[in-house]
């Protein structure tokens, strides 16, 4: 037996162990998804009372003409999406209507 051969033979072993591993990680994510509560999944949006919104003026609906959230560089949503996430607002929503006082431009 040369070493090739050895070396083929733990190959297909931590192949085989992997792809054996794929369908027990799918089922295990599955299963906690189905235990979440509908909510869970969704996060909330940002509430402009709180003091995070607060120290960065958040208004969910801008007063500043042509600066929205949907506009800043630091939005994360599909183009014409009603809201995204920003990561000042770590877990939360912003409104893409939205603005605050870190308000960028996209470049
Ligand atoms: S930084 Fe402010 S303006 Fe920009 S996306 Fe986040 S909340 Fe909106």
């Amino acid at each position: 037996m040369s070493d090739n051969s050895t070396c083929d033979k733990t190959r297909r072993t931590l192949l085989g162990a992997g792809l054996a591993a794929i369908p027990v990680v799918s089922a295990v994510g599955v299963s906690l998804l189905a235990g979440a509560p509908k909510n869970a999944l969704a996060a909330d949006m940002v509430n402009p009372d709180s003091a995070q919104a607060k120290a960065l003026s958040y208004a969910s609906v801008s007063t500043k003409n042509g600066q929205t959230c949907s506009g800043c560089t630091l939005f994360q949503g599909d183009a014409g999406a009603k809201s995204g996430s920003c990561p000042l607002f770590a877990g939360e929503m912003v409104a893409a209507g939205a603005w605050c006082s870190a308000w960028v431009p996209k470049a």
